[in-house]
């Protein structure tokens, strides 16, 4: 049998990332035509965007499922400072933007090497956003900024690099500059080539590369020594030979810049818009350059079956151990386990263990997904993500893993429903069918529970928002052709809880009072009239006390 096909650094798993609406689906639609295998721009007005899978997710224009989605890219121009001038392989996790699911966020960012911020020009950075970036924070995640929408009016891309290094507390450090903005943005300045790729058209097909423009000279030279200056402070030697006054290459400067970035050190910041097809290639090019490749982060941590500590590496010499992190209902083959490998290899048709439930399961077939095709693998190596046909008993946040080697990598958590409701179907019929697929839903969403009331004989379900159980009972109709009515939302878990954090005042303020920590919704409140910095989050929780990592230090 053929060895991988790429090698491990040529390998990228990303997310992008984003408050809804700054333009994710349509960059990552973007993604995948520029990577060759989308035949047709779609655009997310008319719901034909390929990223989002269910039909309903395009009819309310958000990306709701955790999808894989596999492309390859290789870099524009040559640089000596990537030996991997090569074609590379992305694998692009989807994460979706709306806070009922800020589980599903979760589970993809405990799989995913480095995400792709994506901020609207305009909006900044929202409180959304800041919830994921937190989120990313705990899980040490690599990241990188798209500034998108520069076309837009009011856009402001150094409003938004300063939100991210203010709001954020993110040592942003931009590679580009905008050329122009609104409706006469016209490219973008490389600081690094110091050179201008003008597009000339709305397709991004047709690009100049030329000289910066002359009104921009001064401020390229001073936002390139910017640019070197930020990055020496990320490593001594190289600070020693700026002080000397010796300018260091770019093939020195990108390399430190990588290895910044992969320490969570460094934000490097680009922009474009995805929507005009302005600076996504240059966005690829930056994500090869600048984002981990699965040995550029550390080993995963798991424990055996004695509880022993155990660390697996990203090689496909150490037994195999995968993750699997979303489970999908296929209409073409069933059910559609998704998993990250860890470390060794795994091939079709064989067994492995799943070491969590303790239950051995046979790996029918093996899928890769890309924007317009499966693609049946015989065998997936360490740092793959593909989707296994057959798994029985797989669960998400499961470890499988080799039999011969069980190990139980670190969990995810999932947090308890927040809200509830009872459904009904609208037939005597339909009972027994609605059972089944409220069964199935559960299996594939460890935040969805449904249960009987012993009391009232209702049918209750329980999850994390109500656009969250929306979503629910949109599915039971069209996937399950299940009707039903529902009840009014009501509060699973509802607790009134004061709590005294300080906060940024001016954020308390900008946020219009209100805010959202995990998954409390808050208001803010002024603890003292004279204390302007101290705000009391004076609150109805839902869920119980603001979690702890939200609780700005
Ligand atoms: P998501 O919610 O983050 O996935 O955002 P979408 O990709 O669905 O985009 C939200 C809306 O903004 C859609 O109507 C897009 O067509 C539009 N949009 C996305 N990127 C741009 C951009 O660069 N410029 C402009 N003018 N509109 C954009």
């Amino acid at each position: 049998m053929a060895g991988r096909e790429y090698p491990l650094d040529r390998t990228r798993n990303i997310g992008i990332m984003a408050h809804i609406d700054a333009g994710k689906t349509t960059l990552t639609e973007r993604i995948l035509y520029y990577t060759g295998v989308n035949y047709k721009i779609g655009d997310t007005h008319e719901g034909t965007a390929t990223m989002d899978w269910m039909e309903q997710e395009q009819e309310r224009g958000i990306t709701i499922t955790s999808a894989a989605t596999t492309c390859h890219w290789t870099m524009q121009k040559e640089t000596k400072a990537m030996p991997g001038a090569l074609e590379h392989r992305i694998n692009i996790i989807d994460t979706p933007g709306h806070v009922d699911f800020t589980v599903e966020v979760e589970r993809s960012l405990r799989v995913l090497d480095g995400a792709v911020g994506v901020f609207c020009a305009k909006g900044g950075v929202e409180p959304q956003s800041e919830n994921v970036w937190r989120q990313a924070d705990t899980y040490n995640v690599p990241r990188m900024a798209f500034i998108n929408k520069m076309d837009i009016l009011g856009a402001n891309f150094f409003g938004a690099v300063d939100q991210i290094k203010n709001r954020l507390g993110k040592n942003a450090i931009m590679l580009q500059l905008p050329i122009g903005k609104e409706d006469n943005f016209k490219g973008i300045v490389d600081l690094f080539e110091m050179q201008a790729y003008i597009y000339n058209d709305d397709k991004g097909d047709n690009i100049t590369v030329t000289e910066i423009p002359d009104d921009m000279k001064d401020d390229a030279e001073l936002y390139r020594q910017e640019l070197i200056e930020k990055i020496c402070e990320l490593d001594d030697d190289l600070m020693m030979m700026y002080l000397e006054g010796e300018e260091p290459s770019d093939e020195e400067l990108k390399k430190v810049l990588r290895k910044g970035t992969c320490e969570c050190k460094a934000i490097p910041v680009c922009c474009g818009t995805a929507y005009r097809n302005k600076g996504v290639q240059k966005l690829l090019d930056a994500i090869l350059m600048f984002m981990p490749a699965p040995t550029d982060i550390p080993a995963i941590d798991g424990v055996d079956e004695d509880g022993n500590a155990v660390v697996r590496h990203s090689s496909d010499e150490e037994p195999f151990s995968a993750l699997a992190f979303k489970i999908m209902a296929d209409p073409f083959v069933g059910k559609l386990a998704f998993f990250r490998v860890y470390s060794g290899t795994m091939n079709a048709g064989s067994y492995v263990l799943n070491a969590t439930k303790g239950k051995k399961e046979r790996v029918g077939r093996i899928l890769q997904m890309h924007a317009n095709k499966r693609e049946e693998l015989d065998k997936v190596y360490s740092g793959d993500i593909a989707a296994a046909v057959g798994f029985k008993f797989t669960t998400t946040g499961d470890t499988i893993c080799d039999e011969q080697h069980p190990v139980i990598l670190e969990s995810m958590e999932f947090p308890e429903p927040v809200i509830e409701l009872a459904i009904e179907p609208k037939t005597k019929a339909g009972q027994g069918k609605m059972g089944e697929a409220l069964a199935k839903l559960s299996e594939e969403d460890p935040t969805f529970r449904a249960h009987t009331n012993q009391e009232t004989g209702q049918t209750i379900i329980a999850g994390m928002g109500e656009l969250h159980l929306e979503i629910i009972v949109d599915r039971l109709l069209r996937e399950f052709k299940v009707e039903a009515n529902v009840g009014a939302p009501q509060v699973a878990y509802k607790e009134t809880f004061t709590q005294t954090v300080e906060v940024d005042s001016k954020y308390a303020k900008q946020s219009g009072g209100r805010g959202q920590y995990g998954h409390c919704k808050v208001r803010f409140e002024p603890m003292d009239a004279n204390a302007e910095e101290v705000f009391r989050f004076e609150s109805t929780v839902v869920g119980g006390a603001i979690p702890k990592e939200y609780i700005p230090a």
